[in-house]
This record gives C-alpha cells, structure tokens and sequence, in this order.
C-alpha cells in the first residue's frame, strides 16, 4: 500500500468533526466521524446542546461498539442571535427571515470550542469543518490545527455551479427561468438559475457566501461524500478546478451494517418503533415496496399530499410514507386517518422521523420516490434502490439531473420550479395523480424502461459498497486522508 498505514489512526490521533446543525448536514459528518473512529482516530464531534439529544444514540452505540468518538457540546446563544430559544437547527427555524441571523451567528461558538480543544490531550490532529461553518478558519489559524472543509453536496453540482460562476452565468442571465447549457461539461445538462443556486445565494448573505468562500480557499483540502464509480469524471474535473486534495470517501452511511446502528441514526431521541417497521417490511416481497421521504426540511401543501395519494392507491404499490406534515397540521391529519383505514393492507405512514437508511436499504423496498437531498440520493445508490425523483430547492434539480439523465437510475416525476417559488404560480408547480402513477409505474412495475432501470441501480449499488470495503477507493481515499492530516499536523509543530 505504496507506505500507508492500513489503519492509520492512531491512539494520539484527533479529528474535530464541526457538521453545520441540519440533519443534512449533521447526519453524513456524524458518519463520517465514526468512519474516522472505526481507523482508530480519537472523534470529538461538535455541536449543541439540543442536538447533541439528537446524536446521542448513535454516539452511545458508538461508544458501546469501543469507538473513541466523544461528543461535544458547545452552546449556541439563540438570544444573542436574535432568534428564539431553542432555535438551534435549521429544522427548527420558523420563518425564512431568520435564517440570515442563524448562519451570521455561527461564529458565536468560535470562542468556546477554542477553549474546549486548549484542554484537550489528544491535541487536536485535524478539524473537518462543514463548509457552512467557515469561522472555523479562525479556530484552525489561532491553535495552529489543519483543516478540511466538508462539502455536502454531490460533485456533480459543485462542478456545475462552479463552472456557471466562472462563466458568469449567475450575472449574465437575467431571467431566472431562462434555460441554458451548464458549458464545459461532457454531455447537455439544462439548467435555469432556479435550478441550479448556488447555496446562499441571496442579497442578505452575500457576506456569508464571501466568508465561505475564503473559509474554502484557505482549508487544507476539501471532503466529499460520493464516491469515484460514481462521478468520476465529475470529480477529477472538480479536483483540478480547485487545485487542491478533494478528498472522495463515500457513501458514508455505509458505516452503518446493523439495524440497531441504522435505527438510531440521525435522531436517536425519536419515538419511532422501528420493530414495527422491520416486521411490516419483512412480510413484504422483495423489492415490492415504495418509500416515500422528502427529507428533514421540505413540507408538501395538503393538496399535493391528496394528489401523492391517489396516485399511490392508483399506482397499486405497497408503500412506506414519512409524512412530517401529518404531524404538524391538523388538516392533513384528518386526511391521513381516512387515507391510513383505506390503505390499511397497502402501507404505513409515519408521522414524525424515519429511519430511512434501516428502510431504504431492506429488501422488500424498490424504489424511493426522493426530494433529491444529497444524502437521500447517495443512501438509495448505495442500497441500489431506483429513484421517482421529486426535487424542491437547492442542490436537489441538479442531483435530479445527475440521477436521471447521468446515471439514469430513476425517473422525474416532472418537477419544473422550485418548491419556494411554486407559492407564487401555484397552479403551475402542482403535479396531478396521473404523473405520480406513471412514474411508479415505471420503476417499479413491468416495462423495459423500468427493468433497465433497476438493472443500473442495483450494479451501482455494488459499486458502492466495493468502493467501502477494505481496498475499495473511498476506503483507500480515507486512509490517505488520515495519513495527510497527520503529516500535517506534523508539519505545523515543526513550524512553530
Ligand atoms: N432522514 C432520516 N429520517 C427522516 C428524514 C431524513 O433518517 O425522517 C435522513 C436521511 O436519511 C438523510 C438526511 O436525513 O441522511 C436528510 O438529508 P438530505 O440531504 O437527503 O435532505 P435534507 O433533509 O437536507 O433536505
């Protein structure tokens, strides 16, 4: 192995893990976090008092396999930033207006995770910071730590954007609906400057995309959660636009083979009976079923919620639905209860958090209809389940784009605009019954078209795992990883 070490953590050997408080964001970091533990690397994973609630069953289980994962908890003052109490992840920020205030008053937890790692033997060895927490710049120059920046998205859209933003595609075109040509890529990839945002991209955070940005500039190499097979061209392309090590080592939630790890991943403090889950699917034949998630953040309006509904009861499929909506909204939880005794032998519909990878990966599940969130997308590659995609915002068209027409592993379900903007032309964002079934259909049922589908996914799904396992290249990509950070780390105590 070219004088790698296999295992390179050693017992001195320290990662600071700072994931932004998102699920999206919180849940791949922590994985990450135990795939640098299970190197045997001392973890302290960094986060808030509220969410550490949230990540606690996966640190216990952590804890409880002899992984030397710690978890931290730095307060987030929500006064101070102007948002109400508790308000300590973006799940849980009830209007639009106060996200500005959220990501502004990162920083505030700068001071105290200095403190907590000037107590800490182990020295630090390595900050892996969330791209979206860039005032560990500061942290990393004061104490003399390396650091890398975790980009949460596929590379296929931090490739795209790039390549708009160095085209000037942003300022250039004026009509946010305009459809153009994302240039330089390998094949047609259409996009409009709705579809293809870059994050932060609005006139009250232009100083926190700058600071991102410089954050970026200044790290020591950049992390990503995809993996070679998957995007290869994506990547190298990526990697020399950056001029800097990109750093390939997913899909992490492949860290995860047991359904008692699975269960309490993302949020442990939960109160679903994931038993009851696991028996309802083990009585399901293989590939039968249809998983419907959207995500941690996005909520679908009661219309279009009927609309999913018929079409699923049109389409035949058996089906796991995660309906936060029914949670929260008195409405759709009327609607639920007569939709939940009609389809009583069809499926289940869960209310509040789901365990999606312990569902996406059984193999009574085949096919996802996804809002396209990176961390969905990859999860479903990497159990080799087929997509009905169904983007809302951010970077979910783009990775719509990768999966339907790249690798061609699902199908549109004919999203055209951005959840956001819908409000505003509300008839013209709906999607009726009939589009739901087709789609269904099509993966999952009879048909050439479906059935090459399935092929690809499930080879792709292989892939994915050969690219974990020991030898594989996001295994491998891991190991250099480690050994880089430790080199240096080396290499600043000498300078000092
Ligand atoms: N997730 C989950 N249960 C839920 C909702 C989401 O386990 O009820 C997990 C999902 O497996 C994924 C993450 O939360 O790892 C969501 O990230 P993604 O990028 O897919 O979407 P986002 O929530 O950021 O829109």
């Amino acid at each position: 192995m070219n004088g790698l070490i296999k295992n390179p953590g050693q017992p001195n050997t320290h990662f600071v893990v700072v994931p932004l408080m998102a699920q999206g964001h919180m849940i791949p970091m922590a994985d990450l976090a135990l795939l640098l533990a299970r190197r045997g690397a001392r973890v302290s994973l960094i986060t808030t008092p509220l969410n550490a609630r949230r990540l606690r069953g996966a640190a216990d289980h952590a804890t409880a396999s002899g992984l030397s994962l710690v978890l931290v908890e730095i307060p987030f003052p929500c006064k101070a930033a102007g948002l109400p109490e508790g308000c300590e992840n973006i799940d849980l920020i009830p209007s639009a207006n106060l996200f500005p205030p959220f990501f502004k008053s990162l920083h505030l937890m700068a001071e105290p995770l200095k403190s907590y790692l000037r107590t800490q033997p182990p020295s630090p060895t390595c900050i892996i910071s969330d791209q979206c927490m860039p005032w560990t710049m500061d942290v990393s120059n004061d104490l003399s730590i390396p650091r890398l920046v975790f980009h949460g998205p596929s590379c296929f859209f931090l490739l795209c954007t790039l390549k708009l933003a160095e085209h000037q595609l942003y300022e250039k075109v004026t009509d946010v609906e305009e459809i153009f040509t994302v240039p330089e890529l390998p094949q047609r990839i259409e996009v409009s400057k709705l579809t293809a945002q870059r994050f932060f991209d609005w006139p009250e955070m232009k100083d926190v995309m700058r600071h991102v940005q410089e954050a970026e500039d200044a790290a020591d190499g950049l992390v990503l959660n995809t993996f070679y097979e998957l995007e290869p061209w994506y990547i190298d392309e990526y990697r020399r636009s950056v001029g800097k090590d990109v750093w390939v080592v997913g899909p992490v939630s492949l860290f995860h083979k047991d359904a008692s790890g699975k269960a309490v991943r993302g949020d442990g403090s939960a109160g679903v009976d994931h038993g009851r889950v696991l028996q309802w699917l083990e009585g399901r034949e293989n590939g039968s079923v249809l998983f419907i998630s959207f995500g941690s953040i996005a909520r679908t309006r009661m219309k279009q919620l009927v609309e999913i509904g018929f079409g699923l009861e049109a389409s035949g499929r058996d089906f796991i639905w995660a309906m936060k909506e029914a949670e929260e909204n008195e409405e759709v939880k009327k609607w639920v209860a007569e939709f939940e005794e009609r389809n009583r032998k069809k499926g289940i519909i869960i209310k509040g958090w789901v365990p999606q990878v312990l569902i996406v990966t059984h193999p009574a599940v085949g096919g996802f209809m996804t809002h396209c969130g990176w961390n969905s997308t990859l999860e479903a590659v990497a159990a080799g389940v087929p997509m009905i995609t169904w983007p809302h915002f951010s970077d979910q068209f783009l990775n719509e784009k990768l999966v339907v027409e790249v690798l061609r592993t699902g199908v549109g379900v004919g999203v055209k605009l951005p959840a956001f903007y819908q409000t505003q032309v509300d008839e013209e964002a709906f999607l009726g019954r009939e589009k739901v079934e087709m789609s269904v259909r099509t993966v999952m049922c009879g048909g050439k078209e479906g059935e090459e589908i399935r092929k690809r996914a499930g080879e792709l799904g292989e892939t994915a795992r050969k690219a974990m396992e020991e030898g594989g290249s996001s295994y491998e990509n891991l190991s250099k990883l480690i050994n880089q950070a430790m080199e240096l780390a080396g290499n600043r105590v000498q300078s000092m």
